[in-house]
């Protein structure tokens, strides 16, 4: 499985990094997770045909997550796209999607695709859907908002995406992790719905994972500091436009 970091960046304006967005690929599959900005550029720059696309998930509907839409939409529409798009948010969000696609008046452009809306309960462990090898699950981060983090499983890999979150006991109780992507808002300083680096380096039991990505990142943030604290090559800093195969 490829994942293609498409942007790493926290909600803060950042001048190097897009904010967060992720798209998983595997066997012909390709599933974005968020969409931020300029998202066909991104996908065009990491060899994902917009064609090829086949589903959206969103974790939440902080504006950082949702703003590439859209401009997606739009690029596909404009290269013809015929395959349907699958589209999931938490239920509480779907109202929201709806009134957006409604005021972006797609279909008077006209979409020659179908939208395909999913519900899910971020609340709750649940499995999303399968596709080219891999199956998506949401659990329930903790954030201000309603906010999934995704277990994402291929041959045998775990994959693990926190969503916007505080440090999460959830994520804790795996015995084994492949890859943790992490958000990482702050290297040193604790706030509420975010976590630091200190903190995902300190609360997780490394013997248990493979290897850390971090993302959503801030601008001036002292990561690479910390980082070499740590003594591990485990815990890698998250960088727009990086692949990493699991
Ligand atoms: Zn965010
Ligand atoms: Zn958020």
């Amino acid at each position: 499985m490829d994942i293609h970091f498409l942007g790493t960046g926290s909600a803060y304006p950042g001048s190097e990094r897009e904010n967060t967005s992720i798209c998983f690929s595997n066997d012909g599959c390709h599933v974005l997770l968020d969409v931020s900005g300029n998202p066909c550029r991104k996908l065009k720059q990491l060899k994902v045909d917009l064609g090829d696309l086949d589903a959206v998930i969103f974790t939440h509907f902080h504006i950082d997550h949702i703003y590439g839409l859209p401009s997606l939409l739009w690029g596909m529409w404009l290269e013809d796209r015929k395959k349907p798009l699958r589209i999931f948010c938490d239920y509480r969000n779907e109202k929201k999607l709806q009134e957006w696609l409604a005021t972006m008046e797609a279909y008077k452009w006209p979409i020659a695709f179908v939208i395909e809306i999913e519900t899910f309960d971020g609340d709750r462990e649940e499995k999303l859907f399968a596709c080219g090898g891999m199956t998506f699950s949401c659990f329930k981060a903790l954030h201000s908002v309603p906010t999934a983090g995704l277990e994402v499983r291929c041959a045998g890999r775990i994959v693990i995406y926190s969503g916007d979150t505080e440090i999460n006991e959830r994520i804790g109780r795996y015995d084994h992790i492949d890859m943790l992507i992490h958000e990482a808002t702050s290297a040193r300083k604790v706030a509420g719905n975010h976590s630091s680096l200190v903190e995902v380096a300190g609360k997780y039991d490394l013997d248990k994972i493979e290897k850390i990505v971090l993302v959503h990142l801030s601008d001036k943030e002292p990561y690479e500091e910390e980082v070499a604290k740590l003594r591990t090559a485990k815990v890698i800093i998250g960088e727009d436009l990086m692949t990493k195969r699991v």
